[in-house]
């Protein structure tokens, strides 16, 4: 059992010699123990990572080098796609399927920012033109420094995906802070950057709670830029850790998105992206589609038609064959989940679900749960559940819809579904937030930009704007004339 934190290419054990228990939510056994970090483990793991920035060859190497080892490692992920898979499962709690592909999908991160890489050398000083003759100017990118990431739970791979490639793409070197409930595959991170020749100190990897991990590497001096994922309460304090020394910061928070729904969307493949967009990965997904409003002549048929569909997932132990719906991710998270349901109740009218499914008890299980005749003002309708309940709404005209869907705090996706694409991509336009789907809800590409409007963050990950955020620009300006400019040197 691996109870160590990888720092300077190594593994040590915490200075406190503390360990906590990893618990499998599909049974609550313990399946893992790992070290607890704390304040001095952050500060050796930043130290490195400073060393490995200030002095280290990681920042100097050209991009083709740099992508050569994010290669490397996307090739160690892949060949590694089954064990790590099912230690997320365990992790986690996801069924394997969607497992498997998260780890396909982490390698393909590590590949496409290899990519970006190579593009980043390849792109050079850009000239700018400047309205002043003498001078000549141009701009160049270069990495911000040490990273500080801190992720959550619900993608433990994939999440810290997005953040390792593009920071090592960029030159940048990190410390990585998973998640207390999933630190089993942040680690392997280590095993893989070893493999793979990574220099010591590029990555580090510090296995923590928040208070006692976390908040010292977003307060500390040697950190240059902050990359958090999480609640919306965390990034708060992230951000005004980061405030004391202007640290750079990308948030990404939660959120509470809509999916419009018009009647003239086929019901078949309305009912298939709403159960999508709210009980894959057990609903806990940050862009998950929680509030679904459906246009007036659509509404009871679509509520009957997803009532039905939704009663037959099949729940389980998410190494178990045919399962869809595996155990939220600790009996905290399901106790938060069933006391919102028990909100609900009060607020609206529960159509399906609302329990623990019968046999799974010794598990932190919760059936998916569908709400309807949501009104605006229920905190169910507003506030992030985060599981797999979903609250259906009817609507009668357009402008409605849009108002319905934008009346929230958080922006960070929406969708909408409807045969016409005049008013798919109007309605598109109109949403407040920074994903939008048309006709799908959740589809996620590496190269397309993810992040929200409002209170669900700052800053976008994946695509070059991933690789952006790890990014310093600077700019170089030259005087061209071999004189004195004639300031003080007149004549
Ligand atoms: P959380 O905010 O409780 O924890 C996230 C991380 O922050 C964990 O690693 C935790 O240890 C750390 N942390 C906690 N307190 C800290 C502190 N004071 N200082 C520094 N670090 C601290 O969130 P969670 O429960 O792990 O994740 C669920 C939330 O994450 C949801 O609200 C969800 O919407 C959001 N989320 C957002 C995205 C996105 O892309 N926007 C993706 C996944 C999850």
């Amino acid at each position: 059992m691996k109870d160590l934190l990888f720092i300077d290419g190594a593994w040590v054990a915490p200075a406190s010699g503390a360990s906590f228990e990893v618990i499998d939510p599909s049974d609550r056994s313990v399946f893992h123990r790992v070290a607890r970090g704390g304040p001095e483990d952050i500060d050796a793991a930043v130290q490195a990572a400073r060393r490995a920035f200030d002095s280290g060859p990681w920042p100097r190497l050209s991009g083709a080098e740099r992508g050569a080892i994010l290669r490397r490692m996307a090739e160690e992920i892949a060949a590694r796609t089954e064990e790590l898979a099912l230690l997320e499962v365990r992790d986690n709690g996801k069924p394997l399927p969607e497992a498997r592909w998260d780890i396909e999908d982490t390698a393909g991160v590590f590949h496409y920012y290899a990519g970006l890489a190579e593009a980043l050398e390849a792109e050079g000083p850009r000239d700018i033109p400047l309205g002043m003759e003498g001078f000549s100017a141009s701009a160049v990118r270069e990495p911000i420094g040490v990273a500080g990431a801190i992720i959550p739970w619900n993608f433990p791979m994939l999440m810290a995906a997005w953040k390792i490639a593009p920071a090592l793409a960029a030159g940048c070197t990190m410390v990585l802070k998973p998640s207390e409930l999933t630190p089993v595959t942040a680690l392997e991170y280590g095993a893989i950057a070893q493999a793979a020749g990574l220099p010591p100190g590029v990555l580090n990897i510090v296995t923590g709670f928040g208070a006692e991990a976390g908040q010292p590497l977003s307060e500390h001096p040697g950190v240059d830029k902050l990359a958090f994922t999480g609640s919306v309460p965390t990034g708060r304090r992230i951000m005004a850790a980061a405030a004391r020394d202007i640290k750079a910061v990308s948030l990404e928070l939660g959120g509470k998105s809509p999916l419009v729904v018009f009647a003239d969307t086929p019901l078949e493949e309305a009912v298939e992206w709403i159960l999508f967009g709210i009980f894959w990965n057990q609903g806990e997904v940050c862009s998950a589609t929680s509030r679904v409003l459906v246009e007036a002549p659509l509404y009871e048929a679509l509520l009957a038609r997803l009532a039905k569909e939704a009663g037959r997932i099949r729940i389980g132990p998410g190494l178990e064959e045919g399962v869809l719906l595996g155990p939220l991710v600790s009996a905290g998270q399901q106790e938060k989940v069933l006391g919102w349901i028990e909100r609900g109740r009060r607020e609206a009218r529960l159509v399906c679900g609302g329990g623990v499914p019968a046999g799974l008890e010794g598990g932190c299980y919760v059936e998916p749960t569908i709400f309807a005749d949501v009104p605006e003002t229920a905190s169910i309708w507003t506030e992030e559940i985060f599981g797999p309940v979903v609250c259906v709404a009817p609507f009668e005209t357009e402008a409605e819809a849009i108002r319905l869907a934008n009346d929230s705090r958080f922006g960070l996706a929406a969708a909408v579904m409807s045969t016409d694409l005049d008013r798919a991509e109007r309605v598109a336009r109109a949403f407040r937030a920074g994903i939008v789907w048309i006709n799908c809800s959740q589809p996620t590409f590496t190269e397309a930009p993810w992040g929200g409007y409002k209170q669900s963050g700052i800053g976008r990950e994946l695509g070059e704007w991933g690789l952006s955020n790890y990014l310093e620009t600077k700019q170089i300006t030259r005087y061209d004339r071999h004189r004195p400019w004639g300031w003080y040197l007149k004549g």
